[in-house]
């Protein structure tokens, strides 16, 4: 809360922030200082014009997926691609059509609706034998 009064010398409007009742505020359209007086109202920090504002934040838009399986868990449709896996970085998932069930959490294969952890275990163990043989013929 600020507080609003008018100026003894030019009736100026005065707005204090950080002032209390008895305290001099100097005004600043003629230079006097003036006490807040006890009649000094209460007012909003900020004029209407200056708060900014609230924008209702459009939700993003849910990606539609389309020609994918029902989660073999539990058969809903409400799934999500997942863009991005510790394992497989952003190819990963893409290659595997890596979704999850947002109804029960189930990860699986969009397409086949088959469970990608066998498919995943492999990409690893193949991406880390092309590590190895990338490294291997670094260091000849
Ligand atoms: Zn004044
Ligand atoms: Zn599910």
């Amino acid at each position: 809360m600020a507080l609003t009064f008018k100026c003894d010398k030019c009736g100026a409007e005065i707005i204090t922030k950080f002032l209390k009742l008895g305290e001099e505020a100097k005004c600043r359209s003629c230079g006097a200082m003036v006490k807040v007086p006890a009649k000094a109202t209460g007012t909003e920090e900020a004029p209407d014009w200056i708060r900014r504002r609230d924008v209702p934040t459009q939700p993003e838009k849910e990606e539609v997926l389309v020609g994918y399986v029902p989660c073999p868990k539990c058969g809903s449709t409400n799934l999500h691609k997942i863009k991005w896996t510790f394992w497989g970085g952003v190819l990963g998932p893409s290659i595997f059509n890596h979704v999850k069930c947002n109804d029960c959490g189930m990860k699986f294969n969009g397409t086949t609706g088959k469970s990608n952890t066998g498919p995943i275990i492999l990409y690893m163990i193949i991406g880390f034998i092309l590590l190895f043989i990338i490294l291997a013929l670094c260091n000849r």
